[in-house]
């Protein structure tokens, strides 16, 4: 699929729980808002980024990404999790 991107990550400290998380800069500008995945206190700070293409291919599958282009992004969810999906309904 030509149009996957790797998204930039970043890291979040949250100071309600002392939580650390990770999240792709690419959702967070679609959520607009987040708040900590434990305990969804908006107390939140990003403090570091990973932007290095290189840094970003060695992730592997944990590497987050999405594809630029809809119709290749409704197939590649339609080839994994909505086959999941379908399997947990059942
Ligand atoms: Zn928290």
């Amino acid at each position: 699929m030509k149009s996957y991107v790797l998204d930039k990550l970043v890291k979040y400290h949250c100071f309600n729980c002392n939580s650390e998380f990770i999240l792709s800069e690419y959702k967070i500008k679609k959520a607009g808002r987040i708040t900590c995945p434990y305990c969804q206190s908006k107390g939140i700070q990003s403090y570091v980024c990973i932007n290095d293409k290189d840094k970003l291919n060695k992730l592997g599958c944990i590497a987050m990404g999405h594809h630029e282009d809809p119709e290749e992004e409704r197939t590649s969810y339609e080839m994994t999790w909505g086959r999941i999906e379908r399997e947990r309904e059942k």
